[in-house]
């Protein structure tokens, strides 16, 4: 076996693009939780034609692959999205499904079996398509206002210490001293702008509540793990200027 393989067992959806695209194209590495009580259940609702969705790998709790779309063609997993200036990250990205019910039914903890096949297929992808650390997300990224997934649990941290997706450099003891610590407007206008440097998607409401609520808890989900009450702190504050400087230095 070649360096870039691993088995998956093949396991095709009716769901994607027929037109095919080129192995350039793929930017981006997105990860999911399949929000549903039941493997088999959520299984069957990516290969159907129904649901009009799917992904191209499956992960089930025993930590088994499955190939659900090839990479080359386009899978229906993103939906409405942005991350910088992308739009609609179908077309540009790879999609990874992980099985866990989600917040909607008793989210778990990911299995040590699943994370090391997250660990595996990722770096083969990364590695494959040369996608950029700062371009692996989850869908609650690039969709803050309509998805929590993969949600706080996933092991952003743990993953970017094996050199997949991005984390601060930040010392957690040094953080946890500044949670729950106030900060004014200003320094308020200044996160959101920092989360727009990062890449979070912006619009028209940037500036109602509502909006910097949705987005501040997208976030937490993602380098806050611990509190997610979509109110700005200084320890997010801090967060995002060090992600900002951090991924200033990579580009
Ligand atoms: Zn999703």
């Amino acid at each position: 076996m070649n360096k870039l393989s691993l088995y998956t067992t093949k396991n095709y959806s009716l769901n994607f693009d027929i037109k095919k695209r080129k192995p350039k194209q793929i930017k981006f590495l997105i990860f999911h939780y399949t929000g549903m009580k039941n493997e088999k259940n959520s299984i069957d609702r990516l290969l159907g034609y129904k649901s009009k969705v799917s992904c191209h790998y499956f992960i089930k709790s025993n930590g088994k692959i499955l190939t659900i779309v090839p990479d080359l063609y386009v899978a229906w997993h993103a939906g409405i999205s942005s991350w910088k200036n992308y739009k609609f990250l179908n077309k540009n990205s790879i999609g990874i499904e992980i099985n866990n019910p989600g917040h909607n039914f008793k989210y778990k903890k990911f299995s040590k079996k699943q994370i090391n096949s997250i660990i595996k297929l990722s770096k083969l992808l990364i590695k494959k398509y040369n996608i950029k650390n700062s371009n692996v997300l989850g869908h609650s990224d690039i969709a803050p206002d309509r998805k929590k997934d993969p949600g706080e649990k996933f092991p952003w941290k743990y993953l970017s210490k094996n050199n997949i997706g991005f984390w601060h450099d930040l010392a957690s003891s040094y953080l946890l001293n500044k949670r729950n610590i106030k900060i004014n407007n200003i320094e308020k206008k200044k996160f959101i702008k920092n989360l727009c440097k990062i890449g979070y998607p912006m619009n028209k409401n940037i500036k109602s509540n509502k909006y910097s609520k949705m987005i501040t808890k997208a976030f937490q989900r993602r380098f806050r793990q611990e509190l997610i009450n979509g109110i700005i702190d200084q320890e997010c504050l801090i967060i995002s200027k060090n992600l900002t400087k951090k991924l200033n230095k990579f580009s």
